[in-house]
């Protein structure tokens, strides 16, 4: 773990009316600015005037995932965006935050897979503001219209397209951020079968600094034995936003041992029927190392902030 990364634990809950972050949820930040309120629990935060952090929120959209990323040259990120309203409203869980946060663009908009509780929330984001660049892997899930709507809206949108592939490094913050890609499928393929879906996950890893993010989409352990053989030690993350919201498919022993995280972060609704997190993965997340009051769950924290301090 970055030393400066881990310089603070704040929790925040219904601390930040004023700032407009989540007011009513949990929102725990590591790491945090001079001047904010909140319960501090560790040692004395950097200041931060002047400094290019970048703050990585893992944001509380239930059952799903949304992954939302300031980088330290301004530019924006959004990984996937949630289910949707799960009344069958027609504003799904992300709006709320998009709406606090003022997010009004997005450089960097990335659908790790095609499931409705990764892309419908993308939608309602195309429907509403300009997208730069879209990442997207080239399998159609033919169980799903939602998928082919959203990749149509955004073509005709005029967002550039990228289907990032093993090994790629992306651009979006040159000599600053590194992004390495470790899966996607830039092959074009069809199919309506779950485990073959999740394991098309655009994959990342984020570093910044000396500290790093790895995004395990919703990977199941068959491809995380390959990317064991393929990475390895490159695998080695600070943080990791749990593969599948912790279903016991993922996070295999072998994966954990080379990523061992310090934290974990896992977007998961309260009740799903899926029964995630499932406790096996909590166990293996210990077991890989992380501690036990390291591991977040949206659904009992609420949107969650992890941010790497630039320099000083
Ligand atoms: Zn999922």
């Amino acid at each position: 773990m970055a030393l400066r990364a881990l310089l603070t634990l704040l929790l925040v809950s219904a601390l930040f009316p004023s700032a407009g972050l989540c007011a009513g949820t949990a929102f725990l930040s590591l790491s945090s600015e001079a001047g904010e309120a909140g319960v501090q629990t560790a040692p004395v935060p950097l200041a931060t005037s002047g400094r290019r952090d970048l703050r990585a929120y893992f944001i509380d959209v239930g059952q799903g995932d949304s992954e939302y990323i300031e980088l330290p040259n301004g530019q924006n990120v959004l990984i996937d965006g949630g289910p949707p309203d799960p009344d069958g409203a027609a504003v799904p869980p992300i709006a709320k935050f998009l709406k606090e946060h003022k997010v009004d663009r997005i450089d960097h908009m990335v659908l790790t897979h095609p499931h409705s509780d990764h892309y419908a929330g993308l939608a309602y984001v195309a429907d509403r503001m300009k997208i730069a660049n879209f990442y997207d892997t080239r399998v159609d899930n033919t169980g799903a219209a939602g998928d082919d709507a959203l990749r149509e809206k955004v073509r005709s949108s005029g967002a550039k397209i990228l289907y990032p592939a093993a090994g790629d490094t992306l651009e979006w913050a040159p000599g600053e951020v590194r992004v390495n890609v470790l899966n996607g499928c830039p092959e074009s393929t069809q199919t309506a079968v779950g485990q073959l879906l999740n394991n098309c996950s655009i994959v990342l890893k984020i570093t910044y600094q000396d500290a790093s993010i790895l995004y395990a989409g919703d990977v199941q352990d068959d491809v995380e034995t390959g990317l064991v053989s393929r990475f390895g030690g490159e695998l080695k993350a600070d943080v990791l936003k749990v593969g599948h919201h912790g279903s016991s498919h993922s996070s295999s022993k072998p994966f954990l041992e080379r990523i061992r995280p310090s934290s974990a972060f896992i977007e998961v609704g309260a009740d799903n029927p899926y029964w995630h997190p499932a406790p096996s993965v909590i166990n293996r997340l210990i077991e890989a190392g992380v501690a036990s009051e390291q591991i977040y769950r949206t659904d009992r924290d609420g949107t969650l902030l992890y941010t790497i301090p630039g320099p000083p």
